[in-house]
């Protein structure tokens, strides 16, 4: 018989999710035929966020995020042989000093390597930056 395990899965992470409570199951329905139950956590996303989502979502790494993160139009976006695959940091105004920051943007490169890079650098019309440097 399966036993599920709810403390199997604290502190697990998935994606910027971190499991940090179980909640309980929730039955869902299955155009009336045999009913199903999913386990439900409480998450802890990286930006400070809370989520709760269903074990079979992080499982399936649909969810990966709280809402408040939203998924960057830039991820999945390709460039010469770089994929943007993550953003490290979003564009912003610092309130304090003024300054611009750029996005950073993780990105996966056609040889496997994986590197972080200003948004600017993808998208510069003069010499955008196609590859990781080491192939
Ligand atoms: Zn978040
Ligand atoms: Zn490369």
């Amino acid at each position: 018989m399966f036993v599920f395990e709810s403390d199997n899965y604290i502190g697990k992470k998935f994606g910027k999710l971190t499991v940090v409570e179980f909640k309980g199951r929730k039955e869902i329905k299955n155009d009336g035929k045999r009913k199903r139950f999913m386990q439900m956590f409480r998450c802890k996303c990286e930006c400070g966020g809370e989520r709760i989502v269903a074990l079979q979502e992080l499982q399936s790494g649909k969810a990966t995020r709280c809402k408040k993160c939203k998924p960057s139009k830039l991820i999945g976006r390709v460039y010469g042989k770089l994929t943007v695959i993550d953003v490290v940091r979003k564009a912003h105004k610092d309130k304090k000093t003024k300054k611009q920051w750029g996005a950073l943007l993780k990105v996966r490169c056609a040889c496997g390597n994986e590197i972080i890079v200003h948004a600017s650098a993808l998208t510069n019309k003069v010499s955008p930056k196609v590859s990781c440097g080491r192939c």
